[in-house]
């Protein structure tokens, strides 16, 4: 398989290759696709497995896709930890870079007021960690996920051993029924599954 025969567009098949990615990965040919088609996805994979590129070239798709100015924020990440945060960041900058996309992490430890001014530039992706997420979404005026059309909840074990349950409850709520969402989880727990039925709409099951 080649990135082009997946259906992705040439700016991000050529990003792929100035990178130095020569095939897709098994998680990133089996979930691409599916993504493409507009299909909710629950990915069973792990760090390492190229997950990352897995949901982040279908959202660049659609946002070159999308006819006019793209709303922003247009897709949301919801991270476990800052450490992947930002690492999920810099993949979306690095892929999005040729094609104008914008990207933000917002988590802990990091100054709240300068997070404010970024987010009001209007990033068209943000990356961030489910406490200071929900903080932003009750007390930074004008900043709202309305516009989102695509939800990725990446390492959802993690998320939910972390008991960030309410916080996660309250970010779905502030989220548009109409969107895409993909759940990428190293295990399927319980806690899972209930997420995954309160958050995607008949996804298909990706595992490798
Ligand atoms: P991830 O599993 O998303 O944390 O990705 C692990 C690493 O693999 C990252 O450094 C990516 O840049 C890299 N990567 C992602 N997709 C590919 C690919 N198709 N070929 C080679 N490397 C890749």
């Amino acid at each position: 398989k080649t990135f082009a025969s997946l259906g992705l567009c040439p700016e991000l098949v050529s990003t792929c290759e100035a990178m130095g990615y020569k095939a897709p990965t098994d998680i990133q040919s089996a979930s691409i696709p599916h993504a493409l088609e507009g299909r909710d996805i629950i990915g069973l994979a792990q760090t390492g497995s190229g997950k990352t590129a897995a949901f982040a070239l279908p959202i660049l798709h659609a946002l070159l896709s999308t006819e006019g100015k793209p709303p922003a924020p247009f897709a949301l990440v919801v991270s476990p930890t800052r450490e992947l945060a930002f690492q999920i960041h810099e993949q979306f900058e690095a892929l999005g870079a040729k094609i104008g996309a914008r990207s933000i992490a917002i988590a802990g430890g990091v100054d709240h007021m300068a997070q404010a001014v970024a987010l009001a530039k209007r990033p068209h992706v943000i990356v961030a960690t489910p406490g200071r997420l929900v903080d932003h979404l009750e007390n930074t005026k004008g900043f709202s996920l309305r516009t989102v059309k695509f939800l990725v909840l990446d390492e959802a074990d993690r998320i939910l051993t972390m008991d960030f349950e309410k916080e996660l409850e309250k970010i779905v709520t502030a989220l548009p029924h109409d969107r895409s969402s993909y759940l990428f989880s190293a295990t399927m727990t319980s806690k899972v599954k209930k997420l995954q039925r309160a958050s995607l709409k008949d996804p298909v099951k990706v595992e490798v």
